[in-house]
């Protein structure tokens, strides 16, 4: 047999991070103390009351096929969400319940661009987002940011990267790995350059609700009637009601891109898992008081976090205003991540993730979806490192 394997996935670049994850991990099977900071889910339980209302549907025997783009309700839930939270008007049949959020990214990709479109994406870019840019047969085009502009692309690196191809512009504010947000007048920018050349925006908001001091975070979609015309918002359940493992996420588009998503859905996964999508329905519905709760941690460790790095000599790093990142300067060490990645794992068993996973070498991530005792152990093991490196 040859099993010779589609040009389209082939393409695909493998993940960085798993060597680094899969060394960790032995090294845990062998009992060794590994602080992890690869974590890219809070480590808080789903609320009780999400988990109790899908066990509810379970038990009531919700378990069959249900329209392939979600419940009808839960896309009420969700176009409720975006008037009340973001003030945008959407239909329910503009809305698309899918298995997560990157797969309603990848779907909204599929959905838009085809052979010879470019897709902008800055670096440091979500690692999979040129990964399913190719699968859709379309050429990612990286635009360099970096940390001296607090990771952020300009209205004039856009334009400039703009060509008769380019189809999509993917926007993750607040970001992942650089915690970076965009002010509401820099995402307005972006869009009107989109608007004025006519390019889709795909706005992956995931990290939404995850905002520190008194950043904020506005959809480009809110900026005019046009610039929501123009634009996918990406988001899902994973990251503010800790519901990776449930798969599910959303989406809100223009109705003639909901509608080729919903026919793409329709005949390749059909409709995300029936009772999970009731926990989601009380997700959106239900009680929020556990965010404030975990905004208040997570901005605990981020602060002290912060502070520790950048008392290692030799790492700066900005200062995240979202997400649960944080994402250091390692350049000054003179390694380049992977190296830098590896050597911390051996000397001092902390697992990081290394920039070049997503598109930026001179950078490590750092989680602080762990633990306080997590961050100061491991953190507290980086600086002998780094010290130990003698520069
Ligand atoms: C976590 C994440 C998602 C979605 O994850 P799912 O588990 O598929 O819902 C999307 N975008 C970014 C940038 C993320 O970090």
């Amino acid at each position: 047999m040859n099993y010779r394997v589609s040009q389209r996935a082939a393409s695909l670049s493998p993940s960085l991070t798993l060597a680094i994850d899969s060394k960790a991990k032995q090294m845990r099977a062998e009992g060794l103390d590994v602080v992890g900071f690869g974590a890219g889910e809070p480590d808080f339980e789903t609320p009780a009351h999400i988990t109790e209302a899908a066990a509810k549907a379970l038990a009531a025997g919700f378990t069959k096929y249900t329209p392939s783009s979600g419940i009808p309700e839960l896309r009420q839930a969700i176009a409720d969400k975006f008037r009340r939270e973001n003030g945008l008007d959407y239909t329910p049949r503009q809305v698309i319940v899918s298995c997560g959020g990157k797969h309603s990214c990848y779907n909204t990709v599929l959905a838009t661009c085809q052979d010879g479109d470019e897709v902008l994406i800055p670096a440091p870019y979500w690692l999979s987002y040129p990964e399913m840019v190719k699968l859709a047969g379309a050429t990612p085009v990286v635009m360099e940011t970096s940390d001296r502009s607090e990771f952020k692309v300009t209205p004039d690196q856009l334009r400039a990267a703009i060509t008769s191809r380019t189809r999509l512009f993917i926007l993750n504010s607040p970001n992942n790995p650089t915690g970076s947000v965009y002010s509401p007048d820099e995402v307005k920018a972006l869009g009107d350059v989109c608007v004025e050349r006519g390019v889709l925006i795909m706005s992956d908001e995931i990290y939404e609700h995850l905002l520190y001091d008194g950043a904020i975070a506005k959809s480009v979609a809110t900026a005019s009637p046009v610039h929501q015309a123009h634009t996918i918002i990406v988001h899902g359940f994973a990251k503010a009601w800790s519901m990776t493992g449930w798969r599910l996420g959303f989406l809100a588009a223009p109705e003639p891109i909901a509608k080729a998503i919903d026919a793409i859905q329709s005949h390749s996964t059909s409709n995300p898992t029936s009772f999970a999508q009731k926990g989601a329905l009380a997700a959106l519905t239900g009680p929020q008081d556990h965010l404030k709760t975990w905004v208040a941690e997570f901005d605990r460790r981020r602060r002290y976090a912060h502070q520790q790095l950048s008392r290692i000599p030799g790492i700066t790093c900005c200062t995240p205003r979202g997400a649960f990142y944080l994402f250091p300067n390692i350049s000054q060490t003179g390694l380049k991540s992977t190296e830098f990645c590896a050597r911390l794992l051996e000397a001092e068993k902390v697992a990081a993730v290394p920039g070049i996973a997503f598109g930026a070498d001179d950078y490590v991530r750092i989680s602080y979806a762990t633990s306080m005792d997590n961050l100061e152990k491991g953190l507290a093991r980086m600086d002998r490192f780094v010290r130990a490196l003698g520069r």
